[in-house]
Order: C-alpha cells, then structure tokens, then sequence
C-alpha cells in the first residue's frame, strides 16, 4: 500500500513546473504578482547558476557562468504554478564599471526595499572558501533591512568535512559579532545533487504557513 503522508512528503518537496517569466532590466520594469516570491542572491561565482539549475531539475535554465557580471537583470521563474523564483545578478564582480556597479546597487535597494511579495530571500554563501567581508555586510544590510532571509552554503563537496566546518563556523562566529540570532542555514552541493529536498521543503512550509 502506498504510504500516502510520505507520497505527499516526496512529491511536495519537488519542483514540477517551470515557467520562465522573463528578463527584467530594471526594477521599475518587473511585473506585479499575486505570487509569493522567492529569491536567490549571492556573490558573483557562488553557485547560484548551478543551484537554480539543480533546484530545477533542469541543465540550463540559468546560465552558468562564463562572463560572470555580464548580464545584468532581475531573471524571474513561476515555480509548480505557486511561486516565483527571483534569480537576482550576483554582487562583488571585479571586472565591472564603478557606474555599472553602482546603478546595479541601486536597483537591488529599490527591490529589497519595495518588492511586496518577496517572502523570503536565500543568501548563498560558497562554503568551500573562508567567509568573505562582502557577505558579511550584505548580511547586515539585510538585518538592517528586515528581509527575512536564510544561508545556503554552496560547493560542499569542494571541501573535507573538517574544513567545511571550520569555514561554517568562522562565518557564524563573524554574524554573531553582529546578530543575537543566526538566520536558519542549509547546506548544499549542485555538482553532488545535494540540498534540494530541503531547500524545496522549507520553501513549501512558508507557502502552507501564508
Ligand atoms: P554564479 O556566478 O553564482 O551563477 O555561479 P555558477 O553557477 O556559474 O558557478 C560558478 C563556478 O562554480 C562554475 O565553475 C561552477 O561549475 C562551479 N560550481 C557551482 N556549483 C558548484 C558545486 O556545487 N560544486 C562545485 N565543486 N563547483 C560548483
């Protein structure tokens, strides 16, 4: 007999269907929406190309990376006809112009500041390197701001499990410098398959709370 409270378990904790709603330059220029939405940020090169791409069971619905920085746009997805998923540029590219950069931080302020349906906003974070100052004041830039936002290490598998937590711990030693609470943080590895279920389930959870 089928177990039908796992069934339930395993076929929730799946993306199904994947809609590309499109490429939007400016934030001015993203459609209103009914749909709770969720977003993906991070550090040029931390993997967020990959996780999307993993999340979705699909090889290339972000492009991973070959000129990182290059393309500059809010990338929106309707997810299993219930969210969206914001793929928002990733920051701290080097090779990019100063006024690039800086109309790029002020269309992510507009978004983080007036975006209504944002519900919640993944920070990836590559565990496989020494915690970085950028993430650091991106994360309190996000407390200051009040978005609610999780910690998604990207790139486990690059690292021993001894080095890994070391990294994980000297990033957490470094936010509580600053915060009293830690935001909820999961692991996760695109080129392992790894992190999905839960990634996915506690997407779920905040969608069933609403
Ligand atoms: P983005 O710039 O944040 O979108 O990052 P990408 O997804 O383009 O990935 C940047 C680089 O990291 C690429 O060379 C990927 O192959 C590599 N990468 C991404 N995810 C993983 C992972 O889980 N494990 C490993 N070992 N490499 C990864």
């Amino acid at each position: 007999m089928i177990n039908l409270t796992n069934f339930a378990f395993r076929m929730d904790a799946q993306i199904q269907h994947v809609e590309f709603i499109g490429s939007f330059p400016k934030f001015k220029d993203l459609p209103e929406s009914k749909f709770p939405e969720f977003c993906f940020w991070g550090r040029s090169n931390v993997g967020k190309s990959s996780l999307i791409n993993y999340l979705c069971n699909r090889k290339e619905i972000a492009k991973v990376s070959s000129t990182p920085g290059k393309t500059q746009a809010f990338n929106q997805y309707l997810i299993n006809n219930s969210w969206i998923m914001m793929d928002l540029p990733g920051y701290g590219y080097a090779r990019i112009s100063k006024d690039k950069k800086e109309l790029w931080a002020q269309e992510i302020k507009r978004y983080l500041n007036g975006r209504q349906n944002l519900c919640l906003l993944f920070l990836l974070v590559d565990s496989s390197i020494e915690q970085q100052k950028i993430d650091i004041e991106t994360i309190n830039d996000l407390g200051e701001k009040n978005i609610p936002f999780y910690i998604l290490f990207t790139k486990t598998d690059k690292s021993t499990k001894r080095k890994l937590s070391i990294n994980k711990q000297k990033f957490e030693n470094e936010v509580s410098q600053f915060w009293e609470t830690l935001p909820p943080m999961f692991e996760t590895s695109a080129e392992k398959a790894f992190g999905r279920d839960v990634v996915v389930s506690a997407i779920n959870a905040i969608l069933k709370s609403i």
